[in-house]
This record gives structure tokens, C-alpha cells and sequence, in this order.
């Protein structure tokens, strides 16, 4: 069987970048997550990307502002055809981005999430970075607008492997490959890899039943000195408060784990790592996490207490959401 061509840069990457150990795994995951099988619409998806116009070699791509854009000569014809293909591949959540003229107000201000975390990371220029559960990619350009080296974002879901092609059809090379995407989960990554200058897991960990198994397996990944970037769901309350919430918790159903940030930092300890510091805390706004034309379904007002927006719906403290830094020892 002949690789398909979206997925050639991603073999180079690995190969160029001594991952050589996850090659092996990579036809099979790569078929087990682009499997038609897994959603009714991956055809219409991916034909909505093979159909998007090629586009001039002359293009501005701009990775380290609020909004990752690209900005090329499309004529007006082709700029609505732009804008019907990706409107195809909506709900788009995680972003904002311009594209070809398209912008693409999406349900996440993500730009707002990074804006918190950038100014404490460890400066990631050239850096190797892996970001787990990474949505359609939208961190991950900002990383390597922030100068990573190599940015391997992975996420399971099939329509965020389309999303991130459209993106990197229009991105073309300009990056030299620096961001790839693997449509792979955590469990995915091969065991005790020690390779990542920084891992960032963001927005996961409330996903996860056995969440310190998940600190473990983003440990494993991290190279001995290596920083991880952990967000998640967070209450408030000491290092003994935990919430497990019921069925749903603002209508998601697989919630389970929201530690307070100190019994998060705990966890972290317990897990091996060190220098574990909390470096931002706030209250998730209805201004940062909303409906737009890009994604028309339900958001977080409609998953709020309609008397109270500091409570969900179903009584529980309203999203609060954490950023911690720690460090996995040696190096
Ligand atoms: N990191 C992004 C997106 C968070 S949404 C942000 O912070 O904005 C959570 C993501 O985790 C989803 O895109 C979902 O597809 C992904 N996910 C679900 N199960 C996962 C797993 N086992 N491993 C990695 N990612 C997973």
C-alpha cells in the first residue's frame, strides 16, 4: 500500500527527528484513527480538504499572534469555495484562525488560554514538544510560533486530523514541518519514550477515569529535566478536596476527576515530579467559551445555572480551570 501524501511529512519528521521507535507503530495507528469506520462523516471530511483550491506559493503566515493566520491572493470565487470547505469541517472549537481571508470565529477563545500560560513556560525555542489532547492544532502552531523545534500534537478524534489538514493546507511548508498531528490518544504514545523538552496536557485530564495514570504516562514521554504544562478542571478547596461529579457534569458526560489545585500539586508529587508550581487559576467566562457561526450547538451558558452562573446546571461549581508547571527530575 502507498502512503498517502498527507501523511508522508509526518514519517520524515519522526525519521529526521530520532523518534525512529514510534515509526513501527505508525501505519497501523494512523489506519486505526482515520478508520471510516470510527464516524459516519470522515469521508465528507476528508474530501472537503482534498477539495480546498491550490493555493500560490506567495503567502504570509503569521504563528505568534492572537490569531494563526494565513493571508494569500485568493480571488472572490475562490475565497467563498475556501469558505464552504471549512465551514464543512464545523463545529470548529478550538482557535481563532484566518484563512485565505476566511476568518473562523470559533466556540473557544484559545488564544485567551495561551495568553495565560506563555509568559511562564520555560522559552520553548527549540525545543521537541509534544501536546496531548492538542484539538485541532491550534496550540500547537502557537508553539512553534513561539519557536519550537518540533511540535507533535496528538488528539483521537478524526475531525480534528481534517481541521489541522485544512490548516496545513494553507500553512504549506512554510513551517519546515515543524507541527505534525497524529490522530492517536495518551495510550497511543510509546511506553517510557523520555524524548519531549516540554509536554503540555490541556483540557484532558478531567477526560481521564485513572488520572494519575495520565501524570505517569505524560512523565514517561518527558525527557529526564523536561516540563510539563498541565490545564485542566479544578474546584476550589485544600489538598484534600476532590470533586467527582454524578452522570454529567456541565452536560459532559465523561467527566470525572476536578482536584483543587493543591491536592493537583499533590498528585504531581506523588507521581515523581518536582518544582510543581500553580501559575494560573480563573473562572472559565462566558466571553471565552461560546456559540458562533462556526460552531452552532449548545455552550457553556446553556450548561450553566440560567439563576447562577457560578453554578452548572446540574449544581456544581462552574468551570474553574488551572495551569500548573512542574518539572520531571534529572537531565
Ligand atoms: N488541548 C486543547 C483541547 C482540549 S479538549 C485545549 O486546551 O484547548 C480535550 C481533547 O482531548 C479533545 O480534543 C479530545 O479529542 C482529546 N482526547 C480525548 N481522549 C484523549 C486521549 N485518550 N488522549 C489524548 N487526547 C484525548
Amino acid at each position: 500500500m502507498s502512503l498517502p501524501a498527507h501523511h508522508r511529512p509526518l514519517y520524515q519528521a519522526m525519521l529526521d527527528r530520532g523518534l525512529e521507535r514510534w515509526l513501527a507503530q505508525l501505519p497501523e495507528q494512523l489506519a486505526r484513527g482515520l478508520d471510516r469506520e470510527r464516524h459516519g462523516d470522515l469521508p465528507a471530511w476528508e474530501k472537503a480538504v482534498t477539495k480546498l483550491p491550490p493555493l500560490p506559493e506567495r503567502r504570509h503566515v503569521t504563528l505568534d499572534q492572537d490569531t494563526v493566520s494565513v493571508e494569500v491572493a485568493l480571488d472572490d470565487s475562490r475565497q467563498r469555495q475556501c469558505h464552504n470547505l471549512l465551514r464543512a469541517l464545523s463545529p470548529w472549537r478550538k482557535g481563532p484562525y484566518s484563512l485565505g481571508g476566511v476568518f473562523i470565529d470559533t466556540e473557544w477563545r484559545s488564544d485567551w488560554k495561551w495568553q495565560r500560560l506563555a509568559p511562564h513556560l520555560s522559552p520553548l525555542k527549540s525545543r521537541r514538544v509534544l501536546d496531548v489532547g492538542g484539538g485541532n492544532g491550534y496550540h500547537g502552531w502557537r508553539m512553534a510560533g513561539a519557536g519550537a523545534s518540533f511540535v507533535l500534537v496528538i488528539d483521537p478524534s478524526p475531525r480534528f486530523y481534517w481541521q489541522y489538514q485544512a490548516v496545513r493546507h494553507f500553512v504549506g511548508n512554510t513551517d519546515g514541518g515543524a507541527v505534525q498531528f497524529l490522530p492517536v490518544g495518551i495510550e497511543d504514545v510509546p511506553d517510557n519514550l523520555g524524548y519531549f523538552d516540554t509536554v503540555f496536557s490541556m483540557g484532558v485530564l478531567y477526560h481521564r477515569s485513572s488520572p494519575l495514570e495520565h501524570l505517569s504516562q505524560l512523565k514517561a514521554a518527558l525527557r529526564p529535566g523536561g516540563e510539563l504544562v498541565l490545564e485542566t478542571l479544578v474546584v476550589e478547596g485544600d489538598e484534600h478536596t476532590v470533586l467527582l461529579p454524578g452522570e454529567r457534569y456541565a452536560a459532559m458526560p465523561n467527566v470525572y476527576f476536578l482536584p483543587s489545585s493543591a491536592a493537583l500539586c499533590q498528585w504531581l508529587e506523588r507521581c515523581g515530579f518536582s518544582d510543581v508550581r500553580v501559575v494560573d487559576e480563573a473562572v472559565t467566562t462566558l466571553e471565552e467559551q461560546r456559540a458562533t457561526e462556526w460552531m452552532t450547538f449548545q455552550s457553556l451558558a446553556d450548561f450553566l445555572n440560567p439563576h447562577d452562573s457560578s453554578k452548572t446546571r446540574e449544581g456544581y461549581p462552574a468551570p474553574r480551570r488551572a495551569v500548573i508547571i512542574a518539572q520531571r527530575p534529572g537531565g
